[in-house]
């Protein structure tokens, strides 16, 4: 009888460790054969130019693909890289390696499902299964107190049933072994080139800097909580919103995974439950997209969204290139640009002033949001965006945006010296303001 193989499906799951379709895999086939897609769809240009990946995520991913090929390498495995739609690439692999059946996990928002039913379809026509996993929540889905379509759109009410009556899952082991096929052409990891972009210019003044893959994460996320203590007991207190894991990048393309991160926390007792609420807020817009798809992100008044300012879009234009004079604002949107990472209060503000103050298109916001975030993730950011933008029902819930009062905002705090315009020049040089 001819050897099993199951062609495991790489995504937003960018990992060895807690990654259940690879771990499935191992155990329910005699080989297997792991695929990562460059898909076009995610590289395209618009009309003005813009990327609907940025360079600074683009290279984060490229990094992330490449970590997890070397960590497969480690287990005498090869990765499979390829770019192109997967409709095409997925059956086409399939029927080159004599799949039995693929798997990969579930997305929740528009397009990723999208894409996944058009894999299907074409496996369908090759009597291939497509097999759905589970992965990207830090709660199991089915471990929840309700189905997806009674689950409250309250996130007080939701947090509070779901604390009360589901658990987290341990993460699953990783495989001890991996054997996958023969395999001829495993084809090079795309240039930003080749994405049609062009490499980003580090930023002095940045921070941090976010290298992709499984194994930056994990010491990313040791060396959050080897200073523990101190991270969370900021968290609890009153300077929360300054201080943050910066996992976020590495969590939305799955490099590490919310349970691992969890389980993390967990060491730490009560100290750690905002980094969990954090968490909870992740899971919250993802089973939000679940039960209500884009409703969750389209105004229930059909008449909200024309309320826009005259002069909307030159505001949005000037809010995009840090250009509206409001010292705060700009500083936070130069930070974007230069980086692709702003804290969660800095997103709240300046999303808050473009919906609030400058009457803008938040779709807008939220797109250009999309483009430039090294940590984007469609159900994360379109929920936050729509949350702010009071186009549901969630604004209900108790979530309590950051305004700004117009002195905080018009303040010349270091982070607004750090990150003012002038301070920088073409080359990326810092200069005296
Ligand atoms: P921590 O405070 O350390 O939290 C731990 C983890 O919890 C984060 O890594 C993240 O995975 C999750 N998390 C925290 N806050 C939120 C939140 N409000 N909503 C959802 N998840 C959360 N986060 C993204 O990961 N991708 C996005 O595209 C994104 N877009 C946003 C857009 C707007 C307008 C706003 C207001 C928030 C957005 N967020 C998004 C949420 C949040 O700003 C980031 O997750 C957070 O800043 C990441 O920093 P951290 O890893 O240090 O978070």
């Amino acid at each position: 009888m001819s050897d099993r193989t199951i062609l495991v499906w790489f995504r937003n799951d960018l990992r060895i460790n807690d990654n259940e379709i690879l771990l499935e895999a191992v155990r329910k086939a005699d080989k297997i054969l792991p695929v990562y897609c460059f898909d076009p769809y995610y590289f395209q240009h618009t009309e003005t130019g813009a990327s609907k990946t940025g360079n600074f995520r683009a290279r984060f991913l490229l990094e992330a693909v490449a970590d997890l090929r070397k960590n497969l390498q480690g287990f005498g495995a090869e990765l499979i890289i390829r770019i192109g739609n997967p409709a095409d690439v997925i059956p086409q692999l399939a029927q080159e390696y004599q799949v039995n059946e693929v798997y990969h996990h579930r997305e929740v928002a528009y397009e990723e499902t999208n894409i996944s039913e058009q894999v299907e379809t074409a496996l369908w026509k090759m009597r291939l299964n497509l097999k759905h996993f589970i992965g990207h929540t830090m709660y199991h889905k089915e471990d929840l107190p309700f189905p997806i379509k009674d689950i409250p759109d309250s996130f007080a009410v939701f947090k509070k049933k779901v604390e009360r009556d589901s658990n987290v899952r341990p993460c699953v082991p990783k495989p001890d072994h991996i054997s996958v096929p023969e395999i001829t052409d495993a084809g090079e990891l795309p240039t930003l080139q080749q994405l049609g972009l062009n490499e980003p210019v580090d930023d002095m003044r940045a921070t941090e800097y976010f290298q992709g893959g499984e194994t930056a994460a994990l010491v990313q996320m040791h060396k959050c909580f080897a200073n523990a203590d101190q991270l969370l007991k900021q968290k609890n207190g009153r300077n929360g919103s300054d201080c943050s894991s910066k996992l976020s990048p590495w969590i939305s393309i799955g490099c590490i995974s919310p349970r691992q991160v969890y389980w993390e926390i967990q060491k730490y007792g009560s100290n750690g439950n905002l980094l969990k609420l954090e968490l909870l807020w992740r899971d919250y817009f993802r089973f939000m997209f679940k039960k209500h798809g884009q409703k969750f992100i389209k105004a229930k008044d059909e008449a909200q969204g024309t309320d826009l300012a005259p002069d909307a879009e030159l505001s949005l234009q000037k809010w995009k290139n840090g250009e509206t004079g409001v010292p705060l604002i700009d500083a936070a949107i130069h930070e974007l640009n230069a980086t692709g990472y702003i804290s969660n209060q800095n997103r709240q503000v300046v999303a808050g002033y473009l919906v609030n103050t400058l009457k803008a298109d938040w779709v807008q916001g939220a797109a250009y949001f999309e483009e430039k975030l090294i940590d984007y993730s469609p159900a994360s950011n379109w929920g936050n965006w729509a949350f702010i933008a009071g186009v549901n029902d969630a604004k209900e819930s108790k979530y309590a945006i950051v305004t700004k009062l117009p002195k905080e905002l018009e303040a010349k705090t270091d982070f607004v010296n750090t990150w003012q315009p002038s301070s920088i020049d073409e080359a990326g040089d810092l200069v005296s303001a």
